[in-house]
Parts: C-alpha cells; sequence; structure tokens
C-alpha cells in the first residue's frame, strides 16, 4: 500500500496547540497512536491522542495557564483529556505498564521520561510509531514498514503481550478486520495459543471489541480465519465449527455458511449493512447444534432454531452489554428469518405487524433487512436453493408497493380510535379498549375490514362488540 510521506502528515491546529504549549513549559510531547497510523494510511478524521513528558499535574498546569480547558478523566493512568476549539485530546504521561495479574489492569503504571518506553508498552507496531511536526516521525519497532505491507504485528515477544492483556487479541483481530490486513505469523500463532485467556476478560470489554469487529463489515474473514478466537470471545459459536448439517440444501457446516451469509449481507447492502444485520447474520443460525435432530434417513433437520436461536442471541448479546435496542432488532430478525414472506399485501403487512409489534417505529427497515437476510442465507447454501432469492426479488417489489400506501401497521394507524370504542360499546376505560383496537387492527391487516372509519363504526355498533 502506498503511504503519505512522514513530512507531508499535517497535525490538526488544536493539537498543535496542545504541543507547542507543553513544549514551551520544557516538556517534550508527541502525537501517537491512531492518528499517525492512519494519517500515513491516508486515512484522515482520527481522534489525536498526544503523549508527554510531563506529568498529568504538570500537563494541568501548563494547558491551563494557555487557556485551554483541562479533565482529570484517567489520571490514575496519567491521562487528562483537555478541549481545544472543542476538540477533545487525550494526553497521556509517557509510562509502562507492570503486570496485568487480573487480565484487566496493569497492576502498576510507571511514569517514565523515554518516549521509546512508552511506544514498547503499545500493542501493534502500527499503533505503536510518534509523530511530531519538527522531528518527523519516531517509528522504532517498523510500524510504517507493517503498514505499508498490510500486516499487522505485536511490539515485542506476541505471546507476552497477549499474556499481559488478552484483550490485545480481540484488538489484533479488530484492527485486521478494519485494514484488510493480514495477521503477521508468530503473532498469529500467539493469538491462537491465548485466545482462551480471554475467558478472564470482562464481557462487557469483549463486547466493545466484537461491536468493533462487527462493525468492520468483515466478521465473515474473523469468523473464517480467527475461528479460535472469535469462539474465545463468543463460545457458543464453537459448535457451529464442523457442524455437518447432513441436509440436500446445505453445503457446508454451519460456521462458513454463517460467514457467507455475513460476506452476502454486505455485498447486498453495499458494505453498508446495519449493525442488527450484521449481527443477526453472524448469529441467525446459532440455534442451530442445539436443535439438531435427523430422521429415519438420516437427514438432519432443526426444528425450532429461530426460536432457540433468538433466545441465544439476546442471551449473548446481553452477556456482552450490547446496547438494548440492538439486541431487541437482532433477536427478532433471528426470530424472524426462516418465516416466509409472501409477495401479497396480507403477508407484507403481517410481517411488518409482528416487527413494529417488538421495535415501533422501526417495521419498514427490518423488513427490509429481513428480506435481505433471507436473501442472503438462500445463496449460501448449495446452488439450487439461490432460487428463492428470485422469489425474494417479488416480495421486495410487494414490500415496497404496500409501503407506498402507507398501511396501518399500529392501533394508533387506525380510522377510530379508544373514544370511539368507548362511545360505540358503551366500554368503561380500560385494557379492554385496547384489546378491541388491537382486534379492528388485526382484521384490517388481515384484509377482512378497510381501514375506514364508517366500517369501523358499523363493526363496533355490531352485537358481538357490545
Ligand atoms: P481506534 O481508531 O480504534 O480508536 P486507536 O489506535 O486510537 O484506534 P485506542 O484503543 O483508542 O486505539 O488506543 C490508542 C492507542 O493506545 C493505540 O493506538 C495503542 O497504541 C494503545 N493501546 C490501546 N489499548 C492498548 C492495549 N490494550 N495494549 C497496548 N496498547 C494499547
Ligand atoms: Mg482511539
Amino acid at each position: 500500500m502506498k503511504l503519505a510521506s512522514a513530512s507531508d502528515l499535517v497535525l490538526p491546529g488544536y493539537a498543535l496547540r496542545v504541543i507547542d504549549a507543553l513544549e514551551s513549559a520544557g516538556y517534550e510531547a508527541w502525537a501517537v497512536g491512531g492518528w499517525v497510523r492512519d494519517s500515513l494510511r491516508g486515512a484522515e478524521g482520527h481522534d489525536v491522542d498526544v503523549t508527554t513528558a510531563a506529568l498529568w499535574q504538570q500537563t494541568e498546569a501548563v494547558l491551563t495557564a494557555a487557556g485551554i480547558e483541562v479533565h482529570e478523566t484517567g489520571t490514575a493512568h496519567g491521562t487528562v483529556t483537555v478541549v481545544v476549539d472543542g476538540e477533545p485530546v487525550e494526553v497521556t504521561t509517557y509510562r509502562t505498564e507492570g503486570a496485568y495479574s487480573d487480565f484487566r489492569h496493569p497492576d502498576e503504571v510507571h511514569f517514565v521520561t523515554d518516549v521509546r518506553e512508552d511506544l514498547a508498552r503499545r500493542d501493534f507496531t502500527v499503533n505503536a510509531m510518534a509523530f511530531h511536526p519538527e522531528r518527523g516521525l519516531l517509528d522504532p519497532y517498523g510500524g510504517r514498514d507493517d503498514l505499508r505491507a498490510g500486516v499487522i504485528r505485536a511490539v515485542g515477544e506476541p505471546e507476552q503481550r497477549f499474556r499481559e492483556d488478552a484483550l490485545r487479541v480481540l484488538r489484533a483481530v479488530r484492527f485486521a478486520c478494519r485494514l484488510g490486513y493480514a495477521i503477521e505469523p508468530a503473532t498469529q500463532a500467539a493469538l491462537v495459543t491465548c485466545a482462551p485467556e480471554l475467558s478472564e476478560i470482562a464481557s462487557e470489554r469483549i463486547g466493545q471489541e466484537m461491536e468493533g469487529i462487527v462493525e468492520t463489515g468483515r466478521v465473515d474473514w474473523a469468523l473464517l480465519h480467527e475461528t479460535d478466537v472469535l469462539v474465545a470471545a463468543i463460545p457458543e459459536i464453537g459448535a457451529m465449527r464442523g457442524f455437518d448439517q447432513r441436509s440436500p440444501y446445505h453445503a457446508y457446516d454451519v460456521l462458513e455458511h454463517s460467514a457467507r451469509v455475513c460476506r452476502a449481507v454486505e455485498e447486498f447492502q453495499g458494505g453498508l449493512a446495519t449493525p442488527e444485520l450484521r449481527w443477526a447474520a453472524l448469529l441467525h443460525d446459532i440455534g442451530k447444534p442445539a436443535t439438531f435432530m435427523t430422521d429415519a434417513t438420516g437427514r438432519g433437520h432443526f426444528f425450532g432454531h429461530p426460536k432457540v436461536g433468538a433466545e441465544m442471541a439476546e442471551t449473548i448479546m446481553r452477556r456482552l452489554a450490547l446496547p438494548t435496542d440492538l439486541v431487541r432488532r437482532v433477536r427478532i430478525l433471528v426470530r424472524m428469518h426462516d418465516h416466509t414472506v409472501y409477495p401479497t399485501p396480507r403477508s407484507i403487512r403481517r410481517t411488518l405487524r409482528k416487527f413494529e409489534l417488538v421495535c415501533p417505529g422501526h417495521a419498514a427497515r427490518l423488513t427490509w433487512e429481513l428480506l435481505d437476510l433471507k436473501r442472503a442465507d438462500a445463496v449460501s447454501k448449495v446452488p439450487s436453493a439461490a432460487r428463492y432469492a428470485v422469489e425474494l426479488d417479488r416480495v421486495s417489489e410487494a414490500l415496497r408497493r404496500e409501503l407506498e400506501r402507507k398501511p396501518p401497521l399500529n392501533v394508533r394507524d387506525l380510522a377510530v380510535d379508544g373514544g370511539d370504542v368507548m362511545r360505540e360499546t358503551g366500554m368503561a376505560p380500560g385494557p379492554g379498549v385496547g384489546l378491541l383496537l388491537d382486534t379492528l387492527l388485526t382484521a384490517v391487516i388481515n384484509d377482512e375490514l378497510p381501514n375506514e372509519r364508517e366500517a369501523l363504526l358499523r363493526e363496533l355498533r355490531w352485537p358481538g362488540c357490545q
């Protein structure tokens, strides 16, 4: 890959102000980490982290005197966050780290005076470069060469580095996915050896990294090439590996099928699939191993796997402390992935209503996503199953037409309301009113009644409703 030359790197003005203020007061300071990596790659917009010889109290004193706002965000580790022109910059004292006996936090950090010692504690060579507008690039571990070659390589002895902090195992996979890089062989071997140590890491931190991996749109690569790491992060994935489906519809084991579905949803969505669709693709068949049975002919079946899978997806995602809205959407997509949708207004409306009940206001988006999930599923089985994707095109067309008509999906969309119900039936306020509106909505969705005020009022006056 062609890289920018270090002399072409231009630090944003707000970060320069921080570095200048520190250096004018006699404290060496550099931009470091992700900003240096991404600027050399020509990818702009990364936040700037600054590393400095000043202790955090000195940083605070110098920058406050320069009129810069300072927040004590992580002083135990030597970090303050400063805000210049509305832009936050993290400023951290040069430091090394002691052992990580709890696998989470270094037992102690030591503040040091040499920036090279600070770079040595960083995880990967591409993240262990520092840049200064006059002194240029400081790159003691060959990060620039690894960027050019597209390689993620641990700084120092890989196994030792992963044992210090097992989260680096997932960070390696996240950066490889995000940048589309390979993992250097010794680093890869250590990843596999150390992956089980992820069990010692707090699940919400695993969740953050997994979210980062899924967000890259390349989780299919991770699933196939870093299976041990993903299984360590989400143990339920282990049962998908090598799971022979014994079915004439499936050419792949559950793991490879899932990876292909992940890739296909990206293709259908131009690489911009939403987080819920990405997670649903990853987890849609997670319930298969648990529901597997063979019939008298030896053929495999997975009755109820969408229901079991939806529950498992929820359990996994809650454990990883992922956002509640995301969990709810993934759960319903997994639950619905085998649900047959016909290209008829009624089938479309019933599907929309199922999503509306669970995720009010998001029915249309989720139904579109369901169709892409089903399409991806169809093209990831045996070639003959891909024909169903053509049928799904007709369903998409029917969905587009039905959405143009703005069908009622919620009792609020009905041409009558609770007041009408009480007036026409003499019912007192209470849950019964809502139930009656629900019944009307179901009848409208099923084409048994039009959504017209007069027709609905007439229905309410009907003796069966009184
Ligand atoms: P991102 O774009 O994902 O934020 P980043 O490089 O800024 O990428 P951060 O997690 O924000 O990554 O961390 C900033 C820098 O701190 C990294 O570039 C790396 O040098 C160092 N770092 C972060 N976490 C670790 C870790 N667990 N072990 C070693 N070094 C780390
Ligand atoms: Mg960062």
